[in-house]
């Protein structure tokens, strides 16, 4: 029982920091390869099935706007993304839908699409996902201030469209970004599941009208969401994308290299299709989930991430298959340990707090703190003691 209950903080503990590490480094799922928040810009994301309140801020439109000149004032950034490519396993800008030019991935797709023997799976999995970018105010957290919002349109812009669409002429809901006389969206949200990944998607929206108008000031604290897309050009992205696909040509090659990421990858087959399922709904945001993660991280990460952001549900499994690697260690130590004390149980006794760090930290302080915690031998009486 004891043991058990240590197995299992051990390995909240890991997927917390775990998460912590990957929110640092990730910052928001595929934030740091499709698109990039400028510092002291926070992201938000529905994170639960509370309704949540935005007003979305327009912003002054850069370059490469479908749906805008640059100069003007609107509300929203449209793209496309290539998910699980590459050796990590994100999502890179399809340069055909977002840009209009050559995308190599969308090349390699086409040739697939006309090969009989092509995998269907991996079509579909390469077919470019559509999602946006918006400044929001969440109005229950207005310290944040504008913060910036990406989701997979089918999660939410889908939605919102149909509202605008669908009113009548004197609702004015098309000028719900407006600074004077706009409109507070009212989300209603439900949390999807497919297999191990889950979601947030919206499934409502009413227009509320604000209670206060936006002065011109808060343009200054938008971000340009043209400006924030990573835009790889052809090459860069060709040989990305070839880290993964030379599996396609050798198998056998393809298992050699990096196993784990490969399933991932495009090498995937099943597993990794289940969640591109969804994704073509959805995907959900916990890519900026995982921003926020700092906060939660914790205990959401593993169904956050879901997604569509299958990427952050990739992330996810790897850090779960990192705990699982680790606590299997663990255990290989721990049996050898077992058999250890039986012959040498004074020994360790005596030891006790007197035990130096491995790795150069402080014994009973440092637990899962280094690097050299994976494989460390000490590791469960060190455990033991930070307790
Ligand atoms: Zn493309």
């Amino acid at each position: 029982m004891a043991k058990r209950k240590k197995k299992e903080k051990r390995k909240k503990r890991s997927t917390a920091e775990a998460a912590k590490r990957r929110a640092e480094t990730h910052k928001t799922g595929f934030a740091n390869t499709a698109f990039e928040i400028p510092e002291g810009v926070t992201s938000f994301a529905l994170k639960s099935e509370k309704a949540a309140r935005l007003d979305i801020i327009p912003y002054k439109v850069g370059d490469g706007n479908t749906f805008a000149d640059p100069g003007m004032l609107y509300y929203e950034r449209t793209y496309f993304i290539h998910r699980n490519i590459g050796v990590d396993s994100t999502a890179y800008v399809c340069l055909a839908k977002t840009c209009g030019e050559k995308c190599p991935i969308c090349e390699y797709r086409s040739k697939l699409t006309k090969d009989p023997d092509a995998d269907e799976d991996l079509i579909k999995d390469l077919a470019p996902k559509e999602r946006q970018l918006f400044n929001v105010i969440d109005t229950k957290e207005r310290s944040k201030g504008v913060q910036v919002f990406e989701i997979s349109h089918h999660l939410f812009g889908r939605k919102l469209d149909y509202e605008i669409k669908n009113s009548d002429e004197d609702d004015n809901y098309e000028n719900f970004a407006n600074l004077d006389n706009g409109f507070t969206l009212k989300l209603g949200v439900e949390e999807c599941h497919s297999g191990k990944a889950s979601w947030f998607e919206v499934v409502s929206v009413n227009f509320k009208p604000r209670k206060e108008d936006y002065d011109e000031d808060i343009l200054e604290n938008t971000t340009c969401l043209d400006d924030i897309l990573i835009i790889k050009d052809y090459d860069e992205l060709k040989e990305i994308f070839l880290q993964t696909t030379d599996d396609d040509d050798d198998e056998d090659e393809k298992k050699s290299k990096k196993k784990d990421k490969k399933k991932k990858g495009k090498g995937k087959k099943k597993e990794e299709v289940e969640d591109d399922d969804d994704d073509d709904e959805d995907e959900d945001e916990d890519e900026d989930e995982d921003e926020d993660d700092d906060d939660d991280e914790d205990d959401e990460d593993e169904d956050e991430d879901e997604d569509d952001e299958d990427e952050d549900e990739d992330e996810d499994e790897d850090d779960d298959e990192e705990v699982k690697k680790k606590s299997k260690s663990k255990k290989e130590k721990k049996d050898k340990g077992k058999k250890k004390d039986k012959k040498g149980k004074d020994k360790k006794s005596k030891k006790g707090k007197k035990n130096k760090c491995p790795g150069g930290g402080t014994f009973g302080e440092d637990t899962d703190n280094l690097p050299e915690c994976t494989d460390c031998p000490k590791w469960e009486d060190c455990e033991d003691t930070e307790e």
